[in-house]
């Protein structure tokens, strides 16, 4: 993990004002440098008991400076960490009204002088949208931290009867730090639904203090963004997350010296003890000698003890006055600042492994080392009368083709292939026996001729691949000869069909139909239709173009091209199915009749049966029943009839396998057609998987959708057409709409929130 060693980051803002204490503030042109003057003021006796001069080093000081630079100098950088995973801290310490609310949320009322909580979201958002290559998770959290109660200032909306919200605690786990158990986290997708949660959040700290008759100063606020991010590209279960806490802390100034009673003493009280704790945590930390560091004294402290001296880019944010009359308070502030700025901090990449995604790798990985094993296993095991033992050079040569998994992942197709050849034999066989095309078709798909000693052999890409199968030849031959025979092909070398190009003889071979069913079912028509014989045949290997053709139009091309003599095939399977199919016909016609007949046969001859046995049965001397004329010829009729049926019967049930193979022959055929069209669609035109899965707008299969998207897009346009024009008449950038937008609706809510609280 990445880890820095640095130092807090701190500045000194001073309140802009009419009577500047020139005399008492200086700050040298090297702006880093804070020298404070006692005039010896002899009413304030305890700046008289202390050295005259004091002069503080800090990383910058802001005086009559813009929103937007102080932002630049104080939140961006850490902002940025924070998006590459780094815990960041931006911290305002001071003197009520010296400027730490103006400072981080600033003016809700102006864009442009919004502070660096507004900002900083803006950055992030901004951010998020560049970094294409990471996905985002922005969650905010917005705590508050009352006489040393925590409160949600994000939880569902509160009036001013509900009490806070209970069960916060603050915890802390090896691995995830410190954390507020109980604190909502809200998820946000855009710089709009976050500025809606930080005014959401205002509002409420504004309305509690009014309800609970609370100084809104008098509370510390943590507003805290937490981001996780994962990368696009590299499909590690890795990811980073980091928290980007925005704190305003409460007022520093004294109060108990100022005399507060009841509510405010108590929060004196409460102020002063998390104050002066938190003093006392960063004089722990900035001294390296002292090994325990009192953070969980206070809840302040506590919930920043990762943002103080630990796995963090912490800045502090010194708000002071410029008037003379404010001296003292200036000057502890001060104190507080060079203090801070000892304290060394150790911002670490915060990197986690997804156990889902690890597992899944790993599964992945024994899949392939298992595969790799059956593959040694496979070659160590065959048995040797199988094959003829290889020659000390064909071993040779397999060794030197054999460097990777993958190479070896394509002997073990080819292996697969070897199998396949069998079973295509045996089709052929029974080809023969019924007297179908399977020749021809064997020829161009299934890899096989039977009668010869040559054979094809069907690469995964569809491309008939010539080889010798001859007993003499050797496994690693079949396969050297099927690579040569591949390239041979590729180079347009009197080939039947196009091959896909050599590169794809190491990707893997597994082609799978992307079609639908359906939508194979739309394109089988045309399969039929198709005259092969007087189209012309299209260029093989037609140019890559940016956007594909129609795939109805390309396949079009493909059955009278690269794809034509296996649509022929089909073709002529198709039609010894319909002839089978029509032979079914009319054997079933005609078993039916045989039935029909032998139940006619059967019955007259009954009738004759029972005729005989109501009128007295004649007997011979045999003690047989004497038969009538027209009964004695009925009887070897039937038994005719029968020795009909039931060869009719025999032939309907041939018929019937034959119609059933031949159908699957025609099923068979048009499915490889369909993944060789889809292969070659790929090939040719380079289309990436997505594009082929994803029905485009103006898809004709979906006529609604594309209407959709225009009017969704002409809708979005229109919008930011006139929020363009509302920034341009306001002056702002595009980017204040977000802003405005965010503020108008917490303005309508503060509002039907007033409606609701006002008694009646
Ligand atoms: P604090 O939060 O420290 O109590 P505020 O931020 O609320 O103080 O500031 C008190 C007042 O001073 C506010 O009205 C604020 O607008 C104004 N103010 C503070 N700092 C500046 C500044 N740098 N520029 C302009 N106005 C400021
Ligand atoms: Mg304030």
């Amino acid at each position: 993990m990445k880890s820095v060693s640095s130092k807090v980051e701190v500045f000194v803002r001073i309140r802009p004002t009419a009577h500047f204490a020139q005399n008492l503030i200086e700050y040298p042109p090297d702006g880093q440098t804070v020298n404070i003057h006692n005039r010896k003021d002899p009413r304030n006796l305890a700046l008289n008991n202390q050295p005259s001069s004091w002069s503080f080093q800090l990383d910058g000081v802001l005086h009559h400076v813009s929103q937007e630079e102080v932002y630049a100098r104080v939140g961006r950088r850490a902002v940025l960490g924070a998006l590459e995973g780094y815990n960041g801290t931006v911290m305002c310490f001071g003197q009520t009204g010296a400027g730490k609310t103006y400072t981080m949320t600033g003016s809700t009322e102006s864009y442009k002088q919004r502070g660096i909580i507004p900002r900083a979201l803006q950055e992030v958002f901004q951010q998020v949208e560049k970094r294409c290559e990471y996905t985002f998770s922005v969650h905010l959290s917005y705590l508050e931290i009352y006489n040393e109660t925590l409160v949600d200032l994000l939880s569902s909306p509160r009036g001013s009867s509900d009490p806070p919200a209970r069960g916060m605690v603050v915890m802390e786990e090896p691995g995830r730090g410190v954390f507020i158990r109980g604190l909502t986290l809200h998820p946000v997708h855009s710089e709009g639904e976050a500025l809606n949660l930080l005014f959401e959040g205002e509002m409420n700290r504004i309305i509690g203090a009014h309800a609970l008759n609370k100084n809104s100063s008098r509370s510390h606020c943590i507003f805290t963004v937490h981001i996780e991010s994962r990368s696009r590209t590299l499909s590690d279960a890795k990811y980073v997350t980091s928290k980007l806490n925005l704190v305003d802390l409460a007022g520093s100034e004294r109060l108990g010296k100022t005399g507060s009673a009841g509510q405010g003493l108590k929060e004196a009280m409460y102020i002063n003890k998390s104050l002066s704790f938190l003093e006392q945590a960063i004089l722990a930390l900035a001294d390296r000698r002292r090994d325990h560091v009192p953070f969980r004294q206070t809840k302040l402290t506590y919930a920043l003890k990762d943002a103080l001296g630990g796995n963090c880019n912490t800045v502090l944010v010194a708000n002071i006055y410029g008037e003379a009359a404010q001296i003292e308070e200036t000057l502890s502030t001060l104190r507080f600042g060079s203090r801070m700025k000892r304290v060394q901090t150790h911002p670490t990449v915060n990197e986690h492994i997804d156990p889902a995604a690890q597992i899944k790798k790993l599964e992945k990985e024994v899949q392939m080392l298992k595969e790799e094993l059956s593959i040694y296993h496979g070659l160590a095991v065959r048995p040797s009368n199988v094959y003829e033992p290889l020659s000390d050079a064909q071993v040779a040569e397999i060794q030197s083709q054999i460097i990777s998994i993958r190479q070896l992942q394509e002997v073990f197709a080819q292996f697969k292939l070897a199998v396949e050849e069998q079973a295509a034999k045996v089709k052929a066989q029974l080809c023969q026996t019924y007297n179908l095309v399977e020749k021809k078709q064997n020829a161009r798909s299934a890899g096989v001729k039977a009668d010869s000693t040559d054979s094809m052999v069907e690469t995964e890409d569809g491309a008939g691949v010539q080889r010798h199968a001859g007993p003499g030849k050797s496994k690693a031959k079949k396969y050297r000869d099927a690579i040569t025979a591949r390239q041979g092909k590729k180079q347009g070398a009197g080939s039947p069909v196009t091959v896909m190009p050599v590169a794809s003889a190491s990707r893997p071979k597994q082609v799978r139909i992307q079609t639908p069913e359906r939508e194979q079912e739309a394109q089988e028509p045309d399969i039929q239709s198709q005259d092969t014989q007087e189209s012309p045949p299209p260029s093989k290997e037609p140019a890559t173009t940016d956007a594909p053709p129609p795939k109805a139009e390309a396949f079009e091309a493909f059955k009278v091209g690269q794809g034509g003599e296996l649509n022929h095939i089909l073709k002529e399977n198709k039609a010894v199915l319909l002839e089978r199919h029509a032979r079914l016909r009319q054997l079933t016609e005609e078993v039916n009749t045989a039935k029909r007949k032998i139940d006619r046969t059967t019955a007259a001859i009954e009738r004759y049966k029972d005729k005989r046995a109501r009128q007295g049965q004649f007997v011979s001397a045999k003690g047989e029943p004497v038969l009538g004329e027209p009964e004695i010829s009925l009887v070897p009729h039937l038994r005719e009839l029968k020795a009909q049926y039931r060869q009719r019967y025999e032939a309907l049930r041939s018929t019937t396998a034959e119609v059933n193979y031949c159908q699957h022959l025609v099923d068979q055929c048009r499915v490889r057609l369909l993944n060789e069209f889809e292969s070659w669609y790929k090939e040719t035109f380079r289309v990436p998987e997505e594009v082929l899965n994803v029905p485009k707008p103006e898809d004709p299969v979906q006529p609604g959708i594309g209407a959709l998207h225009k009017s969704i897009a002409q809708a979005e346009e229109d919008q930011e057409l006139f929020e363009r024009l509302q920034c341009e008449r306001l002056g702002d950038s595009p980017r204040a709409i977000s802003f405005y937008n965010a503020r108008q609706r917490t303005q309508k809510r503060r509002n039907s929130r007033r409606l609701s609280l006002t008694p009646v």
